[in-house]
């Protein structure tokens, strides 16, 4: 037996036999588990199949086995997630500790910056939000104006920030603030982390169009960080903050490439399926030529944007860091969902524009949100003209 297969049979009968001695029934491949202080369990065993991985590192397969994560090399991290999704689990960990800022401080954190928050990302205990935007800083992310005033050891901070996901259920904040106002505005910027429990710091949710509130306001008011939460040193953040955004694109990317995966994995095409159950077939093919035409064009390019992903990925495993070319992937990976909601919003007909009622079973109703989410996609993580800025500047080298 290589090393290789002895690493997947262990890794199966841990998956097949332990994990459900321990668990009785495991997640259901939906069931995104974001860990946290007060942890919001999508199923009751969420929060105990993320420690169980937890402790053998495969909640971060590929990162260094010092911090907790598993240290495997690309193929056998590949194997994780192999068996993973043929045993239909979810990953037993997601959020921007694990997708951001964990990878940001593995490229920029000191050993001990390192010792101290990569163990507690990896096992799900410390949930992160991203304080960057202002309310006049998005595109123009270098204007932004929230102060980091150093006082010895300690940063008094205050201002605020805007569209911070999640501010409300998270603990922890990554950031940049500005820490002197002289120079070029992408000077004295500095890339820190802080305690969300204190109380300085107030989060106040933004009803979006889509019903939920997802989003925040945080206002800081003599809010404080220490100086050894400062990655890569005081005034120098802007170079972390700009490595964490090819970060946050690719995770963006791939998260429409990933979900484009999972379809692949499911029996027929779901689009196909509801093609059928909408519009009707006749000789056995959904009977709107056009809107069939467009089912197998939103099909094969999902398809070949998971394959194109999957490779990014396991570039990334390599060690490889994103460039901008993750610009690409966002962009592609955004506009490709927001197709597909247009799509099945065209199937489904006026079904897919309830927002509640008797006349609406569940899938439309939560479709109809889903579509309204979509929009946001191409906005989140850098808007696609600026997308497109990044790709003429420094993938194609087109002059200003
Ligand atoms: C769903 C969602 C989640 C988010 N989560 C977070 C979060 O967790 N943390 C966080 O810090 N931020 C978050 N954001 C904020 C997001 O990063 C900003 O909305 C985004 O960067 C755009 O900034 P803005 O909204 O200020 O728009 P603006 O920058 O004001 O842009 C307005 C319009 O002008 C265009 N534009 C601006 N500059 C240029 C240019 N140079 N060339 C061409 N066109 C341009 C833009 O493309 C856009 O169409 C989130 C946003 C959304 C929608």
């Amino acid at each position: 037996m290589t090393d290789v297969e002895r690493f997947r049979a262990e890794l199966i009968e841990f998956l097949e036999r332990e994990l459900p001695r321990q668990l009785g029934e495991l997640p259901p491949p939906t069931a995104d588990y974001w860990g946290g202080r007060k942890p919001e369990l999508p199923h009751p065993s969420s929060r105990r199949f993320c420690e169980l991985m937890a402790e053998r590192g495969l909640t971060a397969p590929s990162w260094p086995k010092e911090y907790g994560g598993g240290g495997l090399d690309k193929e056998l991290a590949k194997i994780v997630q192999a068996e993973l999704r043929r045993l239909r689990l979810p990953l037993p960990l997601i959020g921007f500790g694990m997708s951001m800022i964990g990878p940001t401080l593995l490229q920029f954190g000191t050993d001990e910056q390192k010792r101290e928050h990569l163990p507690k990302i990896i096992r799900g205990e410390i949930r992160w939000a991203q304080g960057y935007s202002e309310p006049n800083a998005g595109s123009d992310l270098a204007s932004l104006q929230a102060s980091a005033r150093i006082a010895g050891d300690d940063i008094v901070i205050n201002g605020q920030k805007i569209w911070t996901s999640y501010a409300d259920k998270a603990d922890w904040m990554f950031g940049i603030f500005r820490n002197d106002s002289g120079g070029k505005k992408q000077e004295g910027i500095t890339f820190l982390l802080l305690d969300m429990a204190q109380p300085g710091v107030e989060v106040r949710p933004i009803k979006l169009i889509s019903g939920a509130s997802p989003f925040c306001e945080t206002f800081f008011t003599d809010a404080h960080a220490h100086t050894r939460d400062v990655i890569h040193g005081i005034g120098r953040g802007w170079t972390v903050a700009k490595a964490l955004l090819g970060h946050e694109r690719t995770m963006i990317g791939d998260l429409f490439g990933a979900g484009s995966r999972a379809r692949q994995t499911v029996a027929g095409n779901p689009l196909a399926d509801l093609g059928r159950e909408y519009l009707g077939a006749r000789d056995g093919q959904i009977a709107d030529p056009v809107l069939r035409d467009r089912i197998a064009q939103v099909s094969m390019d999902e398809r070949c944007f998971a394959l194109t992903m999957q490779r990014s990925t396991d570039a990334a495993k390599a060690g490889q860091k994103p460039g901008p070319e993750s610009s690409i992937f966002k962009i592609y990976g955004t506009e490709l969902n927001q197709r597909r909601h247009e799509l099945v919003l065209a199937l489904r007909g006026p079904q897919c524009l309830g927002w509640d009622g008797a006349g609406f079973d569940d899938s439309e109703l939560t479709q109809t949100r889903d579509w309204l989410r979509s929009r946001g996609n191409t906005i989140e993580g850098g808007t696609s003209e600026v997308q497109l800025n990044i790709i003429a500047k420094h993938v194609l080298a087109l002059p200003d």
